[in-house]
């Protein structure tokens, strides 16, 4: 006999999964400048990048743009969580912007080892991928002592100036997996390499890839919920994909094709650091009657605080 094309029965839901305290906390300082500015109020660049949650804001008042040139002045403009370089907080200072500032504070570490690095006379070898905002804002803090490193190829190639003084730093939303394997080439090659006190990739990219390689062993067909240009969510589903299991990103419940769900009867699921708890339940709902069987690998207790100038 021929068996019907089965449908999804399980759902394995990866915990922790969607919104981190960084993500969290920029929707928030963006919501509260509403609230105390009214409409309309400036934000540069996606605040996270997510089409929801854009599109939500944008909705309720805020103008995105991509430059500060674009902002009348004396206006309010928020700066996104990936941050800026030093040169655009000098820029909005210079057009008498009213500057609140939503870079994640685990960003910001990441700028201040680059300076305090760069200050001791060290090459800064940043680990990252060109043309990311927060890797421009990141490199924008000693241009002339950092160098770039996008993968195991660069790394084996990178010269620097002095061997003996090198440093390296990372975008906080890489794999963790290939990023070890990047610091492991660039230490045998610099064995004077020094490196932050702490990983730069942040504890909600580290727990979201433990959590979704849990299920992703287990699953068929794994969907990660989050945007094209969300650096760690593209990373999970890179991820998965590694380990065997077909991965793919959907913005939201529209993008799945039923094709992908041919004879799979495991989905694992999740979302990327910027991506909306509710998404997942619509993708939930969109797969039909399925058991969801929730996997935590870890619970994330962190919270940031709001700036002073939004704080209520
Ligand atoms: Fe901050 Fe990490 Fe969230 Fe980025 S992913 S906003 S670094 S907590």
């Amino acid at each position: 006999t021929v068996m019907s094309s089965p449908v999804p029965h399980t759902v394995l839901l990866a915990a922790p999964r969607s919104f981190c305290a960084g993500v969290e906390r920029a929707i928030e300082i963006v919501e509260h400048a509403l609230r105390r500015h009214g409409a309309p109020v400036y934000v540069r660049k996606q605040i996270v990048h997510n089409t929801h949650v854009v599109a939500e804001l944008e909705e309720r008042g805020a103008v995105f743009v991509e430059e500060l040139d674009e902002v009348p002045a004396g206006a309010t403009v928020v700066f996104s969580a990936h941050g800026v370089s030093p040169a655009v907080r000098a820029d909005g200072e210079h057009r008498g912007l009213d500057v609140i500032d939503a870079t994640c504070p685990l960003v910001t570490k990441v700028h201040t080892e680059a300076r305090r690095f760069a200050a001791r006379g060290d090459t800064v070898l940043l680990i990252g991928h060109g043309g990311h905002e927060e890797v421009e804002g990141t490199l924008g803090e000693a241009p002339e002592r950092t160098v770039l490193v996008e993968d195991v190829a660069a790394a084996h190639s990178v010269e620097v100036p002095d061997p003996e003084r090198v440093s390296y730093l990372t975008q906080t939303t890489l794999a963790v997996d290939e990023t070890v394997e990047i610091v492991s080439v660039l230490r045998q090659r610099f064995p004077a390499l020094r490196g932050p006190a702490s990983d730069d990739i942040c504890y909600a990219t580290t727990n979201r890839q433990e959590a979704l390689s849990a299920v992703a062993r287990e699953a068929d067909l794994v969907l990660v919920v989050g945007s094209a240009n969300s650096s760690n969510s593209v990373r999970l589903v890179e991820l998965a994909r590694r380990g065997g299991t077909p991965a793919y990103l959907v913005d939201d419940a529209s993008a799945i094709r039923a094709e992908w769900l041919d004879g799979v009867s495991v989905v694992g699921l999740t979302a990327g650091a910027s991506a909306p708890p509710r998404l997942v339940d619509e993708v939930i709902a969109a797969l039909g009657p399925v058991e969801v069987v929730e996997r935590t690998t870890a619970t994330e207790t962190v919270h940031f605080t709001l700036p002073l100038a939004v704080r209520p």
